[in-house]
């Protein structure tokens, strides 16, 4: 039995297991697919207080070990369910079941796809949604990114460094992002953005080879020649696992106030997988720290 099961090991969730080890609870992080979660895919962090720049493969590294330095044990297993019997929380997953006084979703959200129809047959082949991971396959060559928040302004700053040709493409006329980058891409003589501009069609035949753009306020419809087509529109939650302890809300995120408090006693929700305004980095490690406070609370009976 722990005192605490944190589901998801983004930095919401090991900033939860430091906290929880600290308040001198047995806690448990379990991970679909390894520690760090989104941060693994920006390559510079320069907003996190105190460090003014660090790569975020780093940073999530640093948040592990000092998680598990702590104490708190770290399994990698899907979790299928979550359900709660009288005081204990049962955390199912597809290879066992796992008991808590308290459980903290930390869940995070996932890539949210362009929805086009031959987009989920070109991951792998030219789409992709990690241009950290997969920018090297596309070195000299032209690739097209389309969102207009922070994440496409840095993977167009990633890809900028290795492709011949990058296409900023964003549906409305102002970014989303920071300024510090778009003014930054502006200086790169191989970066142009297309604004106002939305996804046509992804085009190929076993490789993507064009992405067809139209131009929202005059119609026009260009045709890029692009290898690679990196989706950057955005996450959305994937938290239906956890459906018979939270409410969530239209879109799928957990109700839950900055006090990380969901419907159910002793079961927490934190960072980028709660309703929330502002989804960033400083405030999933702050979320993972009240989550884990007030579980500790919980645990302790106050
Ligand atoms: P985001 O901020 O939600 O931006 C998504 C972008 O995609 C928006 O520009 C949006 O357009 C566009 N979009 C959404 N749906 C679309 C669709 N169907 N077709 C075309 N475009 C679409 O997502 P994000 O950039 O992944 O960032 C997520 C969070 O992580 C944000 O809070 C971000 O600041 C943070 N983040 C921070 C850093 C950093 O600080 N280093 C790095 C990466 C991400 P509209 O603008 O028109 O809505």
């Amino acid at each position: 039995m722990y005192d605490i099961i944190i589901i998801g090991a983004g930095p919401a969730g090991l900033t939860a297991a430091i906290y929880g080890q600290r308040a001198g609870k047995k806690t448990l992080l379990i991970d679909a697919k390894g520690f760090g979660g989104q941060i693994l895919n920006t390559p510079e962090v320069e907003n996190y207080p105190g460090i003014k720049k660090i790569s975020g493969f780093e940073l999530a590294t640093s948040f592990y070990e000092q998680a598990t330095e702590q104490g708190a044990e770290i399994i990698y297993e899907e979790v299928v369910s979550v359900e709660t019997c009288e005081n204990v929380k049962l955390v199912v997953t597809k290879n066992g079941s796992y008991e808590a006084k308290t459980v903290i979703l930390a869940a995070g959200a996932k890539n949210r796809p362009l929805g086009l129809p031959e987009e989920e047959r070109f991951v792998g082949s030219g789409v992709s949604y990690c241009a950290t991971c997969d920018g090297a396959f596309f070195r000299g060559k032209k690739v097209a990114v389309i969102g207009g928040g922070n994440t496409a302004l840095e993977d167009a700053e990633v890809l900028s460094d290795l492709a011949e040709e990058v296409y900023l493409i964003h549906r409305r006329g102002t970014f989303r992002g920071e300024q510090t980058v778009v003014k930054r891409l502006l200086t790169k003589d191989n970066v142009e953005f297309y604004l106002d501009s939305v996804p046509e069609a992804i085009m190929g035949e076993a490789l993507v080879n064009g992405l067809k753009i139209r131009n929202v306020k005059t119609e026009e419809v260009t045709t890029l020649q692009v290898s690679g087509v990196f989706v950057a529109i955005g996450q959305m939650p994937a938290n239906q696992a956890f459906s018979k302890v939270v409410d969530l809300d239209e879109k799928g995120y957990i109700i839950a106030g900055e006090d990380c408090l969901t419907k159910t006693p002793g079961v927490f929700a934190c960072g980028d997988c709660r309703t929330k305004s502002v989804r960033q980095l400083a405030t999933a490690t702050a979320d993972g720290a009240v989550a884990a406070l007030a579980a500790a609370a919980h645990v302790n009976g106050l």
